[in-house]
């Protein structure tokens, strides 16, 4: 349920609601939007009545109720309004949302060394990315695959970071490494295998780095949001959903299928920025920068895209890993598309 407030609504007059309705055994919490203040309400509201609650206070314009079982994730919990998450890196605060110019993250499936992640940070950012992804901790389908190099990786990490000032996102598979990965990354990615992993997303929850979420491969958009619910319910309001594709009946041609539909869709049902992972998506570097341009021109905020300086040598996912002179090229390819829809900014121009 939410309480929307009349503009010019006093503070004294909201924290009086929300006290009054903390005793109703109620969460309140207030949202404050660009143009309105609303009251985010979670508990058992079922057997309240909006039109008698709209009587608490002359300064309520509406109480509504939100139909969706997510409810702190529901476009309606926000009256409307988009969110965006702010995200401090040494180049300046980066901001994803809809409001935003769109962020591109970029980097390799898993980090082997120095060398070749501070190469790659270099080159991503030169080519105009505002974020480092790389993976430390691995999921593998295969225990006898290359599992990530875990904590020594997030040492080479923070060697990019200093290198590049990039931010730096990477996975979180396991909760008890959670405070080491949260020193050295600005993003906590929790990956597609995990994102049914209720207790791993409370936890990632009561952290304050923000998170991206991907969409675990056969997982409904329902499933997928109220993962994210578990975050925001436990006191994280900064997640990024991130679609990688699904599992569909054709994986001889494509890895995944990438459900761009999730975009036009996420967008009526939450106010969460919208990330697509085109590399996951495909699995094949030669499709990736279609799905980019198409994912840029669909609304998507934000791009997650592979990167490996060789990527015939990748210790995981090479065969979808651009090379870094390929991905200069897209950033090139998908500058005139941003740019019309008015949301380009290559990293040095989003610098505060
Ligand atoms: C990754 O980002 O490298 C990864 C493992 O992604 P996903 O969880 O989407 O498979
Ligand atoms: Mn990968």
């Amino acid at each position: 349920m939410i309480v929307v407030m009349k503009i010019g609504s006093p503070e004294a007059e909201i924290a009086r609601i929300s006290s009054e309705l903390e005793t109703w055994g109620l969460t309140p919490e207030k949202i404050v939007g660009k143009h309105k203040v609303v009251i985010g309400l979670v508990g058992d509201t079922a057997d309240l009545d909006p039109l008698q609650m709209e009587e608490i206070s002359p300064w309520i314009e509406q109480v509504l109720r939100v139909e969706q079982p997510f409810k702190r994730a529901s476009r309606e919990f926000r009256h409307g309004e988009a969110s965006e998450v702010a995200i401090p890196t040494p180049n300046g605060t980066v901001w994803i949302g809809e409001h935003h110019p769109v962020a591109v993250i970029a980097g390799p499936c898993s980090v082997e060394n120095e060398e070749m992640i501070v190469e790659t940070a270099r080159r991503v950012k030169a080519a105009g990315a505002h974020f480092l992804r790389g993976g430390a901790y691995k999921p593998r389908t295969s225990p006898y695959a290359f599992q990530g190099h875990g904590e020594s990786a997030l040492g080479l990490l923070a060697a990019a970071r200093e290198a590049t000032g990039l931010g730096i996102i990477t996975e979180v598979m396991d909760a008890v490494d959670i405070e080491k990965i949260a020193e050295v990354a600005d993003v906590l990615q929790v990956g597609a295998r995990n994102m049914h992993n209720f207790s791993l997303l409370k936890k990632i929850g009561c952290q304050d780095k923000p998170v991206l979420l991907k969409r675990g491969m056969s997982a409904t958009i329902e499933e997928w949001v109220m993962a994210a619910e578990y975050i925001l319910a436990a006191g994280n309001p900064n997640v990024i959903l991130c679609e990688r594709g699904i599992r569909t009946f054709d994986r001889e041609y494509a890895r995944n299928t990438l459900d761009l539909s999730a975009i036009p869709v996420l967008r009526s049902l939450t106010h969460l920025p919208i990330a697509i992972d085109p590399s996951h998506g495909t699995g094949r570097a030669e499709y990736v920068p279609a799905m980019s341009m198409a994912a840029l021109a669909a609304g998507a905020d934000a791009l997650m895209i592979e990167v490996h300086p060789n990527p015939a040598k990748a210790l995981s996912d090479g065969p979808q890993s651009l090379t870094p002179d390929r991905f200069d090229r897209l950033m090139t390819e998908l500058s005139p598309i941003g740019t019309t829809i008015g949301r380009w900014h290559r990293s040095a121009a989003v610098m505060v």
